[in-house]
């Protein structure tokens, strides 16, 4: 049996499908005080905190996020997870926020998640830190993993816009609702927008399913393939 055949099954789009048990999800993670002296840009004004953010380069941003605590989302996490890849990535995913093993390991999307991300990357030929870069709407676990609150994805947002600035892909994909609300500024359902090639600041952005969506309502895979050809179309098209 082909790789690819290998990747539609672990999809659900061949014969057989076997649901993994999800990984027991551990509790809110033990709360560590909210540092008492908060982070000089955390204490700047909304404005010029993006502002500072919108000039950091990598390290700096990467260290911004660590330290960042603009929103209570710091006050439970162990680690924040601001990204993983090839920041010449021609690709961009974006998710909702880490996870309880994401908030363990430091990365985004390794959990249950994670690996059916990584199988819909393989089903159009991308790899994990291969041309893709893998970043989240919030850089911080929301405890219990409940949806991030508007607050905390705007006091994240800068970060994202950074990372995309400093990036320049060639696709945005978002994945779910709250990334793609994040990324779009507005009111979205991910029925009605995904197959349209939506813009950020001139770079085409998708939207399509969050893959723990995916894993709880299976015939909808059927729905990511879809979306998969679509953004591979895009991206040939360029
Ligand atoms: N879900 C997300 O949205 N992001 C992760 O990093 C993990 C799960």
């Amino acid at each position: 049996m082909s790789r690819r055949d290998d990747v539609l099954r672990e999809l659900g789009l061949g014969p057989i499908w076997r649901l993994r048990r999800p990984a027991a999800e551990s509790v809110v993670a033990a709360a560590s005080p909210i540092p008492s002296a908060a982070s000089p840009a955390a204490a700047l004004p909304a404005h010029d905190r993006s502002e500072s953010i919108a000039q950091l380069a990598w390290d700096d941003l990467d260290a911004a996020i660590r330290s960042c605590t603009a929103c209570a989302l710091c006050r439970a996490r162990k680690q924040a997870v601001p990204g993983v890849g090839d920041v010449n990535a021609d690709w961009l995913f974006v998710g909702e926020g880490p996870g309880a093993e994401e908030d363990e390991r430091g990365e985004p999307f390794v959990g249950q998640a994670g690996k059916l991300l990584d199988a819909m990357l393989a089903a159009i030929d991308l790899k994990r830190g291969d041309n893709v870069y893998i970043a989240n709407a919030v850089k911080c676990r929301p405890p219990g993993n409940r949806t991030p609150e508007p607050e905390e994805t705007a006091a994240c947002w800068p970060f994202l816009q950074r990372q995309i600035d400093l990036l320049r892909p060639k696709l945005i994909v978002a994945l779910g609702r709250p990334a793609a609300q994040t990324l779009l500024q507005s009111e979205i359902k991910i029925s009605a927008a995904r197959g349209r090639r939506f813009d950020y600041r001139g770079i085409p952005l998708v939207v399509t399913y969050h893959p723990a969506y995916l894993l709880r309502n299976l015939p909808d895979k059927a729905k990511a393939w879809e979306d998969l050809c679509f953004m591979r179309r895009l991206m040939e098209g360029q």
